[in-house]
Order: C-alpha cells, then sequence, then structure tokens
C-alpha cells in the first residue's frame, strides 16, 4: 500500500495519497495499470502493451491523475494509440492526453462531447467513488470528462497495428452500442473491455440492448483467446469465460 498523509482540515476527511497508479508487469509485454483509490466496482483495468513501432493503450481509467507521464514511465515508444473499448467514464478519462485515440464508430459522438448521461457518470457522482484524493482539496464530485475526439474510427475486422504485434477489431455491442474487443491471434489474448469481466455485467443501461448482448455473448465463446483481460476484475482463461457465458445465457 502507498505511504498516504491526512489531508488535514474537517473530520472525515479523505487521505491524500502518494502514488495513484498501480502497475503489474504481465505476461507478453503487457502492462496493467489501475488507479488505487478508486473503488472497485468503479476502477476500470488500463492496458498497456508494447509494440515495436508503437505501443497500445486499452481504456485509460478516469484519469483522475495524468496518465500519460505514467505510461512514459514505463519506458515503452512515444507513439501511443489509445484504444477505447467503449465511451463510459471509467473508461475514457484520460483519453486526451493521447494523440491518437481509436474508437468505435458509435461511440465517437460521445467522446467528442462527453456528457453524464452518454458516460453513465450520472449513476455514479453522487455515489463516494475514492477512498484516498489525488490532491488536497480536491472535489471529487466535480470530476468530468475531457473532450476527447476519435481520430480514428475502427470497427470489425479492422487491425491495429504496432509493427509486430496485431489486434483485431470485434464489434461486441450490447452493454454499449459500440464497444469492442481486441484479439491478439498470436499470443490467444483479448481485451474485452465491458464486454464480459468477472462481475456483475451491465445490460440495463439506457443504451444497453440485451438481444445484442445475447448474440455477442454467444460470439465471444467461438473467438480463440485463451487469455482475457477485461475492463474490471481479474483476468481469467478459456473456461472461466465460457462458465461466465453460460450463466449470462442462462438467465431469464
Ligand atoms: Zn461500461
Ligand atoms: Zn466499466
Amino acid at each position: 500500500m502507498p505511504t498516504s498523509a491526512r489531508s488535514g482540515g474537517e473530520c472525515g476527511a479523505l487521505p491524500v495519497a502518494a502514488d495513484w497508479y498501480e502497475r503489474l508487469p504481465l505476461a507478453d509485454g503487457v502492462t496493467l495499470l489501475r488507479e488505487r483509490h478508486v473503488l472497485p466496482g468503479v476502477r476500470c483495468n488500463i492496458w498497456h502493451v508494447r509494440g515495436r513501432d508503437r505501443d497500445l493503450l486499452v481504456d485509460s481509467g478516469m484519469g483522475i491523475v495524468a496518465l500519460r507521464p505514467e505510461i512514459a514511465r514505463l519506458g515503452g515508444r512515444d507513439e501511443i494509440l489509445a484504444v477505447a473499448t467503449h465511451a463510459h467514464f471509467d473508461h475514457v478519462g484520460g483519453h486526451h492526453e493521447f494523440a491518437h485515440r481509436l474508437a468505435h464508430p458509435a461511440e465517437a459522438d460521445v467522446l467528442a462531447s462527453p456528457t453524464d448521461r452518454g458516460t453513465v457518470w450520472d449513476l455514479y457522482r453522487d455515489a463516494q467513488y475514492l477512498d484516498a484524493l489525488p490532491v488536497a482539496g480536491y472535489r471529487p464530485e466535480a470530476w468530468s470528462l475531457n473532450p476527447a475526439p476519435v481520430t480514428r474510427l475502427i470497427d470489425e475486422g479492422d487491425v491495429v497495428d504496432l509493427g509486430d504485434r496485431h489486434f483485431t477489431v470485434f464489434h461486441m455491442p450490447g452493454h454499449s452500442p459500440g464497444s469492442i474487443c481486441l484479439l491478439e491471434a498470436a499470443t490467444a489474448t483479448l481485451f474485452t473491455g465491458d464486454v464480459v469481466y468477472d462481475g456483475e455485467l451491465f445490460d440495463q443501461l439506457w443504451h444497453s440492448d440485451r438481444e445484442a448482448y445475447r448474440e455477442t455473448m454467444r460470439r465471444l465463446k467461438e473467438i480463440p483467446a485463451r487469455t482475457f483481460h477485461c475492463g474490471h476484475n481479474a483476468s481469467f482463461g478459456r473456461e472461466r469465460l465460457v462458465a461466465i457465458v453460460d450463466a449470462y445465457l442462462a438467465r431469464s
């Protein structure tokens, strides 16, 4: 755990965090970053993947503390392709810091002009979502997204190319209209965003589509991946994927 100091002031104030991001190096040049003081349930997994010519970033958390310097500390390439799996507030807070922003066309309007409803921030803005502050005096309720217009639209079958590594886009609507997954066939790794993770899946948001979600779930089982790096919670393998999908499809 990071060292932290009381912010002072009134009783019950949150402590000030010394180190906002947690960095977990994984296999295949993948690093998981997390905003350690964003509470679980809101905290999104941020994935950094090293490439030969450029690096890949999958989602950017809430971006409460600048993410780009944190990515630079990883020592990768200067050119970073920042993919948004979808435009919910917990996944795109840091995207404006990156020059290359990739997302599905159905998420592009929200990224360019984020609204509380469009990003589903309206469901969370009155909740306590932090257990520490980035700086003394920070007001969690005043957080808002910066516009991050898409610079490259990506859709089914497109390839995100790092030079030596290639990620194929799957359009997987249901949770949101433009949710995507990215498959690296060479390592049998799927980055899933909120399409699937090991936890309660959300298919009742204002722009969710349950019928589309069921079809997406059926497709998930056909994608030749063995490692699933998700938008929230821990990664898992094929057996767990099948169990999660089957449990969803069995729901009435
Ligand atoms: Zn989401
Ligand atoms: Zn999410």
